[in-house]
C-alpha cells in the first residue's frame, strides 16, 4: 500500500523532541514536492530545484514550525497562544489553533497584511488585532504578553518552531540522496535559515535521539545558505537593525530579526552569503516563477530566486551543481501581484461576444 504522509511530527519523530506519549496537533503538513525548476536550471547551468512549501496545510512553510508549536503548547496546558505576524504565521496560528482546540490571539501591523491571509485568519477564528506599529513592534508586545499573561507565544523565537521548520532541510535530502550544494531563500525574521541550516547539520552527523539512540549521518555533506532579503528591510546587509523597514514583499517586511545570531552561524559556517534584492527584482522573479516554471508564489516567497538571478549575472553562481531554493508561500496569498504588468497597469482580460468565430478571431486562428 502507498504510503501516506503523516505530517512532519509523526514522519521524523525521532529527531525532534516529541514521544510516544506526545498529544500531535497536526493538519499533515510537510512532504511538500521538489520541483525541478527547467528554465532557472537552463540559465544557470545547475540543477535547480524549487521547494514549494506553498503546498502546506495553510500555504506556507510557517505550518512545519507551527504543528511543534501547537504540540507543544498544548502539552504545556496552555488554553491560548499568540503570535505576531506579517501575516503567514497568523494563517497557521489560527488553523492549527483550532485543530488544537485553543484560542489564538494574532497581533498583525496595520495596513501591511494581504487579504488572502488576513481572511484565513479570520475563517479559523482567530481573535485579531491590527497594531499601530510595524511587525517588530507587534513581535514586542507578544513577547510581552507570553511573559507576563497566561498565553503561549507560538512565534519562531519559540524553539519548537525551528524545530519542526529544520524538516524541511530532511525532506530536501530525502528526495535528492545528499544535500545540495546551495540552499537559497527568503530571509525576514530568520527563523527559517535558521531552521535550514540546524536540519542539514543535523543530517550530516550522527544524531543522538531522544528516543531511538544515536541515528547515522543521512548525508555526507551540508550545503552553502545564501539568503536574500528585501533591499528595504535588509537589516543583515545593513549589519544593524532597520527601524522603518519597506517592501512590497510584506512577509519579509522586518527590520529586527529575532534569530539574528542563528542566521549569522548560518550564513558564515556554510561559507555562505545574506544579500539583498530590491523590490522590481522581487516582482520579476515572481513572474518568472508564474509564466516560466509554473509556479505560483507570493512576492516575498520569490526572493531567492530574485538572488540567484541576479548573482547568476553577477557571474557568480557555478554551472554544474545542486541547487535548492525554497519558495515559501502561495501565490494565492497575495494574488493582486499577477495582475499587474511590468510597466505597472492593470491586466484585463480581452472581451469577445458569445461566437466561435469571434473566438477565433480573437486568437488570431481567423481573419478579420
Ligand atoms: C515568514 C515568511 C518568510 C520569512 O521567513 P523567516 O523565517 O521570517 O526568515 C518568507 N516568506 C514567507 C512567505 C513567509 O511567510
Amino acid at each position: 500500500m502507498a504510503h501516506q504522509w503523516r505530517g512532519v511530527i509523526r514522519e521524523y519523530a525521532e529527531r525532534l523532541p516529541v514521544t510516544e506519549a506526545t498529544k500531535v496537533i497536526t493538519l499533515g503538513e510537510g512532504g511538500t514536492p521538489l520541483v525541478h525548476a527547467q528554465q532557472l536550471s537552463a540559465l544557470t547551468g545547475s540543477d535547480v530545484y524549487l521547494k514549494v512549501e506553498g503546498m502546506n496545510p495553510t500555504g506556507s512553510f510557517k505550518d512545519r514550525g507551527m504543528t511543534m508549536a501547537m504540540t507543544a503548547a498544548v502539552a504545556a496546558g496552555a488554553k491560548a497562544v499568540v503570535c505576531a505576524s506579517t501575516g503567514n504565521t497568523s494563517a497557521s496560528a489560527a488553523a492549527y489553533a483550532t485543530a488544537a482546540g485553543l484560542k489564538c490571539v494574532v497581533l498583525v501591523p496595520e495596513g501591511k497584511i494581504s487579504m488572502g491571509k488576513l481572511s484565513q485568519a479570520i475563517a479559523h477564528g482567530a481573535t485579531l488585532l491590527q497594531v499601530n506599529g510595524n511587525f517588530d513592534d507587534c513581535l514586542d508586545i507578544a513577547r510581552k504578553l507570553g511573559e507576563s499573561y497566561p498565553v503561549f507565544l507560538v512565534n519562531s523565537v519559540n524553539p519548537a518552531r525551528i524545530e519542526g521548520q529544520k524538516t524541511g532541510a530532511f525532506e530536501v535530502v530525502d528526495w535528492l540522496g545528499d544535500a545540495p550544494d546551495f540552499h537559497v531563500l527568503p530571509v525576514g525574521n530568520a527563523g527559517n535559515i535558521t531552521a535550514y541550516w540546524k536540519g542539514y547539520k543535523e543530517y550530516c552527523a550522527p544524531f543522538e535521539s531522544a528516543t531511538a539512540g544515536t541515528l547515522p549521518a543521512v548525508s555526507t555533506r551540508t550545503p552553502v545558505m545564501w539568503g536574500f532579503q528585501a533591499a528595504g528591510a535588509a537589516p543583515f546587509v545593513a549589519g544593524h537593525p532597520i527601524t522603518e523597514p519597506d517592501t512590497i514583499a510584506t512577509a519579509i517586511r522586518i527590520g529586527n530579526p529575532a534569530s539574528w545570531d542563528t542566521a549569522i552561524a548560518a550564513r558564515d559556517e556554510s561559507g555562505g552569503v545574506i544579500e539583498a534584492v530590491t523590490d522590481e527584482e522581487i516582482l520579476s522573479a515572481h513572474r518568472w516563477l508564474s509564466a516560466r516554471e509554473g509556479v505560483f508564489v507570493e512576492p516575498g516567497s520569490a526572493a531567492g530566486v530574485a538572488g540567484l538571478i541576479k548573482k547568476h549575472a553577477a557571474g557568480e553562481v557555478p554551472a554544474g551543481k545542486t541547487i535548492v531554493i525554497t519558495v515559501t508561500g502561495h501565490g494565492l496569498k497575495d494574488p493582486q501581484w499577477a495582475l499587474r504588468t511590468e510597466d505597472g497597469s492593470e491586466v484585463q482580460p480581452v472581451k469577445v461576444s458569445n461566437d466561435v468565430v469571434t473566438v477565433a478571431m480573437a486568437l488570431g486562428l481567423e481573419e478579420k
